[in-house]
């Protein structure tokens, strides 16, 4: 469903991504660790047309991303997006953030926006909070609303980029639990984490990112725990 090959980025002479490539297939998770500054975030980024790359291609369900504004505006709209800090509508009540999307930008009726709206928040675990302001609610929870809001738009990818690095520790396991059952649920998601547990747990395969270059991918036991690279060892290392 997703292709990266051989995508370069690079601000000025600095460069950034250094020729990526590996793919996401349907229903598959995968997730990208690394050290910090190893452009895992530009490289999410790119696939949704937020960052213009350098070289190489992206393809997305096939087809490689479009260059205008108006085509990329379409495929965003297949592409969900969570994010280390949260952009909830802070006028809108819970529910209103999440059938806003769907009502706008597909043009759904209130009445079957709000009754899907109703069901995500239900599977979040968070039914009982529709009429609350987001303000109200702890960033675990405003995290797990940004997730129904994103899923809401019925999209074909999820995207995360260190989804519960802001967040309280005693928080972060209820919204990594909202992801590992929307895996299961067969979301394909591309995942960008910190936390090596979860990503032991629920990826199908992992992707280790060291300056701007793959230098490791696959099953998470080959590269979380068996791995003979060592600089793969080295950032292993670093995280624990
Ligand atoms: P972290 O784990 O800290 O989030 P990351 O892997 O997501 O790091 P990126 O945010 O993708 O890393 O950044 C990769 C590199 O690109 C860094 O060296 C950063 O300084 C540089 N960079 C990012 N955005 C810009 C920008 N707008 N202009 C210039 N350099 C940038
Ligand atoms: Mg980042």
């Amino acid at each position: 469903i997703l292709v990266f090959d051989g995508v370069v980025k690079s601000y000025g002479e600095a460069p950034v991504l250094q020729g990526v490539s590996f793919s996401v297939k349907a229903g598959e998770v995968v997730c990208v660790v690394g050290p910090s500054g190893s452009g895992k975030s530009t490289l999410l980024r790119c696939v949704n047309g937020l960052e213009k790359f350098t070289a190489g291609r992206i393809l997305f369900e096939g087809a490689e991303l479009p260059t205008s504004e108006r085509s990329l505006a379409q495929i965003r709209q297949r592409i969900g997006m969570v994010f280390q800090h949260f952009e909830l509508f802070p006028h809108m009540t819970v529910l209103g953030n999440v059938v806003e999307g769907p009502v706008q930008v597909l043009g759904e009726s209130k009445a079957s926006a709000r009754a899907r709206g109703l069901e995500l928040l239900a599977k979040v675990g968070l039914e009982s909070k529709q009429h609350e302001r987001p303000a109200n609610l702890s960033g675990g929870q405003q995290q797990r609303v940004a997730i129904a809001r994103a899923l809401a738009m019925r999209p074909d990818l999820m995207l995360f980029d260190e989804a519960t690095s802001a967040l309280d520790p005693q928080m972060v396991g209820e919204v990594l639990g909202v992801m590992k059952q929307l895996a299961d649920d067969g979301m394909t998601m591309l995942i960008v984490t910190h936390e090596m547990g979860f990503a032991k747990r629920v990826a199908d395969r992992v992707v280790v990112l060291d300056q701007g270059q793959v230098i490791a991918s696959g099953p998470p036991s080959d590269v979380l725990e068996n791995s003979a690279n060592p600089r793969v060892r080295e950032f292993l290392q670093q995280v624990r």
